[in-house]
């Protein structure tokens, strides 16, 4: 089961989440039918956005994260809720690359090395948040970074993983955020650089036994004393409906609407987030018209 880990040093102004998505990171790639390179990027985008939605406050708050790079993929979308649960799709899913020298997927051939990362806050305000920081390297944890660092001012040490197993399914996947708060001491920054490098890369992290995402973060932050605040299970979840679908076909406008019915006769939406298809006979459509 994938869940959030919310922590915080009793001892030093830090405070840091991780998140383990192998279910819902292998649930987008069926859903998409994503190729690994595709997968690795979405999933690696998936828990960044499903952890900064779990920062969010009020119930009806959500989180959009666009990626835009020059890759192959061409852009990624992922939206969560104040929950963490997350949803997501890319333009192109079927990209294949050949991996890197060190045998890892090559994201940032897929993402592409420039380009931006946007992130919108909704909070139910009249106005949503909107930051946009230029890709930094098309590996997406440091693209979140610079987002934290450029849009938000918080130094943040941000580790995204997904790895994928022979068949193409995940075997892993999983991401911390350690965020500074203001007044944290050379000491302190020197403390979490040297933990995180002694962790090592997620998904090896995952691979040892008993690792979840409290012991993610209790390894990388062994030198504090840690409270665990909150730690909840999260999943993919898609909010579409038949009464948004219909919603989206009406403001299609009439004429596109009578065009449709001429032409086809019927309707088949498919949801861009998740597998949910939803179909209109033509006596339906004739209805909406009026
Ligand atoms: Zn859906």
């Amino acid at each position: 089961m994938d869940e959030i880990v919310r922590m915080i040093a009793k001892d030093a102004p830090v405070k840091a989440m991780a998140i383990t998505g192998r279910d819902l990171v292998e649930r987008a790639r069926r859903i998409h039918k994503t190729l690994p390179v595709v997968t690795a990027a979405l999933g690696r985008s998936l828990m960044a956005c499903s952890m900064m939605g779990d920062q969010l406050k009020g119930e009806g708050a959500s989180v959009t994260l666009r990626i835009k790079g020059d890759g192959p993929m061409g852009a990624l979308t992922a939206v969560a809720d104040a929950g963490g649960n997350v949803r997501g799709f890319v333009q192109e899913p079927a990209v294949f690359l050949p991996p890197k020298p060190n045998g890892k997927l090559d994201v940032s051939g897929a993402v592409g090395k420039s380009g931006s990362l946007t992130v919108i806050k909704d909070l139910e305000m009249k106005e949503p948040y909107v930051g946009t920081v230029p890709l930094v390297s098309g590996e997406i944890a440091e693209d979140v970074t610079a987002y934290f660092a450029v849009s938000e001012q918080i130094p943040t040490a941000c580790a995204l993983g997904v790895l994928v197993d022979t068949d193409q399914s995940v075997l892993r996947a999983g991401g911390y955020l350690i965020q500074l708060l203001p007044g944290a001491s050379e000491e302190v920054i020197e403390s979490v650089e040297e933990g995180v490098s002694m962790l090592g890369p997620v998904t090896a992290a995952l691979m040892r036994e008993g690792m979840d995402a409290e012991n993610l973060l209790r390894q990388a932050l062994s030198a504090f004393e840690l409270e665990t605040l909150e730690r909840h299970p999260v999943e993919y979840r898609c909010y579409c409906s038949r009464e948004r679908v219909v919603r989206a076909l009406v403001s299609m406008g009439p004429e596109e609407l009578r065009a449709l019915i001429a032409e086809q006769g019927r309707a088949e939406l498919t949801c861009q987030f998740c597998d949910a298809v939803y179909e209109f006979g033509r006596e339906e459509l004739e209805k909406l018209l009026g």
